[in-house]
């Protein structure tokens, strides 16, 4: 599979647990997720376990891991249902290790789209700790005293948790919310957003560094004990360090597809081979030459499309016998999915979806082309460094 680069591919790319809808949002729960509640539940526990019973910490620690995953989600969903008030198309919310992740598809957003949604995250965990506070604040008068000390520790722990989750998050770099509100802020003052996106990157993965250069100090004052937590914050530092990486590149794709059509990247036509061509008779040297694709005629018409690749590996396989003909080996035109020459390269894109390597192309419900998703994304790297220069 060539290296082209999909919108999709910010799809996590792990096993999850059966998807629910919350509010019309998808929620996926990654396996990892139960790593997350399962540490929480431990340090809880050990936390709780100094004033409380074994069964009333482990009670209260499993209350409150549940607690800590679900506040993780009020933040995402935040920024969920604000973006689709903002007109953007929502894939989802995936929740796993590192907390949750939205998807959502913002092309034609504002910069104070973007602003809106980023800062909603962090303010819905920074109303969690209110709430939560208030409630470890004022559990021992409203509630009966046997539950009102467990209730105001859990809660407290609560609070202190959703507190540190808005402040980390609003650390000014990119993937994290801050990063996205000094985005919008940059693009808002310079009208410039690739360059505001490549600045605050740059910050993430800054703060990336630090946070592993953090983890490496604990280490060596802390000693063995510490691993655990040089661990967490090396994980998490390479997790930004990575992507931030990914943003960028994303950001800069949809810079280069921005206002670009199919006709703007059309390779040349694909050469010409008879369907009844025997593959054992195959000119290897005018294959090799040929380009990445062949168009398999039957008399004048078009009948399907054959990748280079195949064509040469058919002639060593012990799979064709020696009669077999071309049309065996190719593509029937019907199974190759068709964008029209004045479709956005978004279109194009999406059309390589489901693991199709080609695409034909249509003007007039006449198929006048073909390109491959290699030849894709060569134009898109040559795209990129003309825009560079
Ligand atoms: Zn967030």
């Amino acid at each position: 599979m060539a290296d082209l680069p999909r919108r999709y591919r910010l799809r996590m790319q792990t096993r999850t647990l059966p998807g629910r809808r919350l509010a019309g949002v998808e929620i996926r729960l990654d396996l990892s997720i139960l790593v997350l509640v399962a540490l929480v539940a431990w340090a809880f526990t050990g936390l709780f376990r100094a004033d409380h019973d074994l069964l009333v910490a482990l009670v209260m620690a499993g209350v409150g891991s549940v607690l800590v995953v679900l506040t993780t989600l009020a933040h995402e969903l935040g920024h969920a249902l604000e973006a689709r008030f903002r007109g953007m198309q929502v894939e989802g919310i995936t929740l796993l290790l590192f907390g949750g992740v939205t998807e959502l598809h913002a092309e034609d957003q504002s910069a104070r789209d973007e602003l809106a949604v980023a800062a909603v995250g962090p303010w819905i965990s920074l109303v969690c700790a209110a709430v939560f506070g208030l409630l470890s604040t004022f559990a021992d008068d409203a509630l009966p005293a046997a539950v009102a000390g467990p209730v105001a520790q859990v809660a407290g722990v609560l609070g202190w948790w959703n507190l540190i989750l808005a402040v980390f998050n609003l650390v000014p770099g990119a993937p994290l919310d801050g990063g996205r509100v000094l985005r919008a802020l940059l693009w808002m003052l310079t009208g410039d957003r690739l360059r505001a996106l490549r600045i605050s990157v740059r910050a993430g993965q800054l703060l990336g560094v630090v946070l592993i250069a953090v983890g490496v100090a604990t280490l060596v004052r802390g000693g063995p004990q510490a691993s655990l937590v040089t661990a967490a914050l090396a994980l998490s530092g390479v997790f930004l360090i990575r992507a931030a990486a990914t943003e960028l590149r994303q950001a800069e794709l949809n810079a280069v597809l921005e206002g670009r059509r199919v006709v703007d990247l059309l390779a040349l036509p694909p050469v010409p081979l008879p369907a009844e061509q025997p593959l054992a008779e195959l000119d290897r040297e005018r294959v090799v030459n040929g380009g990445d694709l062949h168009a398999v005629h039957q008399d004048t018409d078009l009948v399907g499309v054959v990748e280079r690749d195949a064509l040469l590996g058919a002639g060593e396989g012990p799979q064709w016998p020696p009669d077999a003909r071309l049309a065996e080996l190719a593509e029937p035109l019907d199974a190759v999915p068709e964008v029209t020459l004045t479709d956005d390269l978004h279109t194009l894109i999406d059309a390589f979806q489901g693991d199709h390597h080609v695409v034909r192309i249509v003007r007039e419900g006449r198929t006048i082309g073909a390109v491959t998703e290699r030849e894709i994304a060569r134009a898109i790297a040559r795209l990129r460094r003309d825009g560079k220069r």
